[in-house]
């Protein structure tokens, strides 16, 4: 049984702001017997595109999915799980948590000390620049969020000011071919978490600064101080209604070129040992990212130039309805690929959870199969010992 608190497609129906695309492209777009058959296996679905695409695929499928059905609490009885929703109650033998890795936005503590003069606005409460005041906008974090928003908010005329921390970079085309293609076919996407070396730290990585368009362009750092957006450092405290950022900025785009050109340099090495299997055009490095001519290391949120914070910081799953003792103080569940540190309770869709790409559409598939393996084992096991 698929329980769903809201709609088939929740998230991409109420969690995404108007104008997002999937940046993974159409071609991408994959579930287990299910892939995208339209005619732009380039481009990217719009949010009413997913929600159809999501959609169908639960009438295709067939799932017994129970929509309107919010899960309130789980609690560990003898042998199994006892499920209350608002329903009904379930016992269960094994739980699959799906609930998401992006339920909440991550913001952090010092938006307290933000003047009630300035305006904070969540990425998951964002939908267009209409909704903000009018005037200047910081965007705290420049992963794919905020760099997305930053370049929307920017192009409707207003000041904006990126605060940039650990970022990805990354090109949207690379050779001629869009760098989703080479994450995949190169195998990078494809990783196991138990053969990369951090995976604690892998599963923190913020998202790459990528966007899906119809031109299939790149946004980058450089492309947003072209339109007009301020760089400045990472937001380290904001202090007697002041913003400090830190001076690490050039520092930052250094590490972000350099494992750009890193991972540039595993796709031509995996190039070069296909031969001529693939049509790729030559080798490409990009223009490193430009430091400003002068960076900012104040701002005074109570001058009025800055009118609305738009908190582009991340996001995190929500298990306040799990009353079972696999969350540790961070928040984090404690899971091994997905096996939950508890009998017969699994995860799915979570950050690098099986392998790089667990936390896209098309991560489900081989994840899910893994984890159903695993989950019917379980089953056999505990039948067979009688339980
Ligand atoms: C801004 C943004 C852009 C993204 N862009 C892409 C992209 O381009 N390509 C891509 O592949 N991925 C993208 N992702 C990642 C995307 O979220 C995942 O690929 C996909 O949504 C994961 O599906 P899921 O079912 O695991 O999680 P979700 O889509 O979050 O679904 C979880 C579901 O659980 C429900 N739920 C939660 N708590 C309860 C409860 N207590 N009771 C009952 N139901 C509950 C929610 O209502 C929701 O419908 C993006 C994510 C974000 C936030």
């Amino acid at each position: 049984m698929v329980l769903e608190r809201g709609e088939v497609a929740n998230s991409w129906r109420h969690e995404r702001w108007d104008s997002l695309r999937l940046l993974t492209p159409n071609w991408q777009a994959r579930l287990p017997r299910y892939q995208y058959e339209g005619g732009d296996p380039d481009g990217f679905m719009t949010m009413p595109e997913v929600v159809a695409f999501i959609a169908r695929y639960a009438q295709v499928s067939a799932a017994p999915v129970r929509t309107g059905t919010t899960v309130t609490s789980i609690d560990r009885t003898e042998d199994a799980y006892r499920v209350a929703t608002t329903q009904g109650e379930w016992r269960c033998r094994t739980v699959v948590l799906a609930s998401g890795a992006c339920n909440a936005a991550s913001v952090p503590a010092v938006r307290q000390a933000v003047p009630s003069s300035v305006t904070c606005v969540t990425a998951l409460e964002y939908r267009n620049p209409s909704q903000l005041p009018e005037g200047g906008v910081l965007v705290v974090g420049a992963s794919a969020t905020g760099v997305q928003l930053a370049d929307e908010i920017r192009r409707s005329g207003r000041p904006v000011t990126l605060s940039v921390g650990e970022h990805v970079r990354l090109p949207r085309m690379y050779r001629g071919r869009d760098v989703l293609w080479w994450m995949d076919r190169s195998g990078v996407w494809n990783q196991r978490y138990d053969e990369i070396d951090d995976v604690t730290r892998a599963r923190r990585l913020p998202s790459p600064q990528l966007v899906g368009t119809t031109e299939r362009s790149t946004l980058d750092l450089n492309t947003l101080s072209a339109v007009g957006v301020e760089l400045v450092g990472r937001l380290a405290t904001v202090r007697d209604g002041k913003a400090l950022f830190s001076g690490g900025l050039r520092n930052q785009f250094a590490l972000a070129d350099l494992k750009m050109d890193r991972l540039l340099d595993t796709f031509d090495e995996w190039a070069g040992a296909q031969g001529d299997a693939f049509d790729v055009g030559p080798v490409e490095r990009f223009e490193p990212t430009r430091m400003p001519a002068s960076s900012r290391l104040t701002l005074d949120l109570g001058s009025g130039e800055i009118r609305t914070i738009l908190w582009c910081t991340g996001f995190h799953p929500e298990y306040s309805w799990l009353h079972v003792p696999v969350v540790d103080a961070k928040g984090h569940l404690r899971h091994d690929g997905g096996v939950v540190d508890a009998p017969g309770l699994y995860a799915l869709g979570l950050p690098v959870l099986r392998r790089r790409k667990s936390t896209f559409i098309h991560g489900a598939e081989d994840d899910a199969r893994d984890i159903v393996e695993h989950l019917v084992a379980y089953l056999g096991a505990s039948a067979s010992a009688g339980r």
